[in-house]
């Protein structure tokens, strides 16, 4: 579908159209406005901040690897960044410590401006306060200002300067200069590519470094991932606070939280957050799969440093979807410990924490918020006990592969599956379909050759 097809919209294609425009033109900034007669050709490469410092920086950083100085504008009164903020300031003096230029990216809708006389007094007043917060020396304070969300007022400003800082939609530079801009996450005029083909004797790019990330993908799949970072970076700076503070963080649930993100510092927290924001049976589905996950996590491990089977064999056969196991009798079997041991609930507990999952995945109603409250902080918990931290599993006991016949198949395939078939009660297993699945192995080891 072409609506589907991403843009390339990412760093290395930024670093190469970058690459390419530095090789044909000397990069300035906004002093071209200064001495029209002094710059024949150009190009002046511009960042819009609307709501990404981090991205601009990863852009400043390029850009100082191939000696260009580019121009930063940031904006003061925006919804997804504050300057004011610490690590945002932070960011965005080291964005300055490049040698790039710091510019006022100016909401005149903000102030409700109509007319040039009020618009030079808050351009004045906003790029005092930006001066005095990124504590910019003398010959580095704010020189210039670009327009947010323009308006049909701000289209009318053409003037080179207002309030003694140089205008980015100078008359000027939009009669002498061609241009182009990535706004809303797509070329406006014309891509950068083209403009560059164009080959124009004066050339002026716009980004905004929220559009630019390692891998490319859509732009409100960008702006989603920005703002979940961001909660989520605000989140843990929360409770780290109260953590520091020896407060207690009252969540209603009763599990050690903040042990559970310290342990998964991204999945734990995101989980705990979906849960706290009251998305209660996605929190613990997603909790469920992140407890699977976990178990398959140790039985790989436990093949590939015990048994010494590559990670690819235990995937394509325990991972089969058909054979329907679970990882946590696996686990059990191969460990000696019974499922109780493993969980620190009984089995009973846990068959019944699988049937709320069922009864959530097809819709059913029925599991009671008490009783979701409780499945969740066991399967929480259960993580916790079978996390790389716990020492539960640090010596399986008693495993015996067992020997192994035929040789279409590997003998580590083969001898897993033989394995399974052997334990298939304790797994829960149909051993109708262990021997299908074998059978597909094996077929698929004379296709493609054997091992
Ligand atoms: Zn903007």
């Amino acid at each position: 579908m072409d609506i589907d097809r991403l843009q390339g919209f990412d760093l290395s294609e930024y670093r190469r159209l970058l690459a390419v425009m530095v090789a044909r033109y000397p990069c300035v900034g906004f002093e071209v406005l200064d001495s029209h007669s002094a710059f024949s050709k150009f190009a002046i490469v511009r960042h819009d901040i609307d709501m990404s410092p981090a991205q601009a920086l990863a852009l400043a950083r390029i850009e100082a690897n191939l000696g260009v100085r580019s121009t930063y504008t940031v904006l003061l009164s925006g919804e997804f960044y504050s300057p004011f903020e610490r690590s945002t300031r932070e960011l965005l003096r080291e964005i300055g410590n490049f040698g790039h230029d710091i510019g006022l990216h100016f909401d005149a809708a903000w102030h409700g401006i109509e007319n040039e006389s009020d618009l030079c007094e808050a351009i004045k007043w906003e790029a005092g306060v930006l001066n005095r917060l990124l504590e910019l020396p003398a010959s580095r304070q704010v020189k210039m200002f670009s327009f947010h969300n323009t308006t049909p007022f701000t289209m009318s400003c053409k003037a080179s300067h207002y309030a003694g800082l140089r205008n980015a939609c100078a008359a000027y530079l939009q009669e002498n200069v061609q241009y182009t801009s990535d706004s809303n996450g797509y070329w406006i005029h014309r891509s950068w590519q083209q403009l560059l083909d164009e080959q124009p004797d004066r050339v002026q790019v716009l980004t905004h470094p929220e559009w630019w990330s390692a891998a490319d993908a859509h732009p409100a799949e960008k702006v989603c991932s920005h703002l979940a970072s961001r909660g989520r970076s605000t989140w843990i700076s929360y409770r780290t606070l109260l953590q520091k503070a020896n407060r207690q963080n009252r969540t209603g649930l009763s599990v050690a939280l903040s042990e559970f993100g310290e342990l998964f510092p991204n999945d734990g927290d995101r989980l705990m957050m979906l849960w706290l924001e009251g998305y209660r049976s996605e929190a613990f589905l997603e909790a469920f799969c992140f407890f699977e996950r976990q178990c398959r996590r140790l039985l790989r491990r436990y093949f590939r440093f015990e048994q010494r089977i590559t990670g690819a064999t235990v995937q394509a056969i325990l991972s089969d979807y058909r054979l329907k196991l679970d990882p946590l009798f696996a686990l059990s079997a191969f460990y000696e410990k019974s499922v109780g041991e493993l969980l620190g609930f009984p089995l009973r507990t846990y068959r019944k924490i699988k049937r709320h999952r069922d009864r959530l995945v097809h819709g059913y109603d029925g599991v009671s918020r008490a009783e979701l409250m409780i499945s969740f902080e066991l399967l929480i918990q259960a993580v916790g006990r079978l996390s790389e931290r716990g020492s539960l599993l640090d010596n399986p006991s008693g495993i015996r592969m067992l020997p192994t016949k035929g040789t279409a198949l590997c003998r580590d395939a083969e001898s897993l599956l033989r394995w399974l078939e052997a334990n298939h009660k304790r797994l829960d297993l149909s051993l109708q379909t262990i021997r299908q699945l074998g059978q597909r192995q094996r077929q698929l080891a004379i296709k493609v050759g054997g091992c």
